[in-house]
């Protein structure tokens, strides 16, 4: 099983993924945790490359064509063959992202997103994607506080709010299209409880 994590900044992506991966581990089955973009050695230096201030303007494709190389070398490297040993795969963000951020946060064409994720994926999609959800009223503070987003540029530092709604809305309007395979988690209750929610929506989807 292919499950993928997402949402926006400060969303508490990060400590549920701990969750899962404890209660997974102990379920004994073997599971590979991985994340996007990385997840090998080729597709983490990629990542420093998006990540990086250099001053040598991104332009938008190639930040997309990048997020889509790093993608493919994950999937032939690591994704693919784990999901072929019958492993579980739980990878913090995949395509969904692509979409959320440059999709609907960059304002890329979607067809040209659908185009590649078709070429690089074939037919390969996450089983279950957990969809960590919060108003930006309650995550905007912690994620300005960190400084690892791709593009961290003037204008988008200018732009961060309207970015991150941008964001938040393609990722709920991707799940209300696809509500069998995305569960929108709600993110903004007590840590614990959005665990049990994660829980609770893996067993009913993949037990
Ligand atoms: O998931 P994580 O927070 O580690 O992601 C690192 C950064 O990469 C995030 O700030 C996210 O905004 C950015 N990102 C992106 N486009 C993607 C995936 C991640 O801009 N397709």
């Amino acid at each position: 099983k292919f499950i993928t994590i997402e949402g926006g900044e400060g969303v508490g992506k990060s400590t549920q993924i701990a969750f899962v991966r404890e209660w997974l581990l102990a379920q004994g089955r073997e599971t590979v945790f991985t994340r996007e973009p990385g997840g090998t050695p080729r597709a983490e230096r990629l990542r420093e490359l998006l990540l990086e201030n250099s001053g040598e303007t991104m332009p938008d494709e190639c930040e997309l064509l990048m997020v889509f190389a790093a993608r493919s070398t994950h999937l032939a490297n690591v994704i693919r063959p784990a999901l072929e040993r019958g492993a579980w795969v739980v990878c913090d963000r995949f395509t969904d992202a692509t979409y959320a951020y440059q999709g609907g946060g960059r304002g890329m064409d979607v067809s040209q997103i659908a185009t590649l994720e078709q070429w690089v994926q074939k037919d390969l999609r996450p089983d279950l994607t957990l969809l960590l959800d919060a108003p930006l009223d309650l995550t905007s503070s912690r994620a300005q506080h960190r400084n690892t987003t791709i593009g961290t540029t003037d204008r988008f530092e200018r732009e961060q709010r309207e970015f991150f709604e941008r964001v938040r809305s393609t990722y709920r309007a991707r799940a209300q299209r696809e509500p069998n395979r995305i569960v929108v988690i709600d993110a903004s209750v007590e840590r614990d409880q959005v665990s049990a929610s994660i829980r609770a929506a893996i067993e009913k989807h993949l037990f």
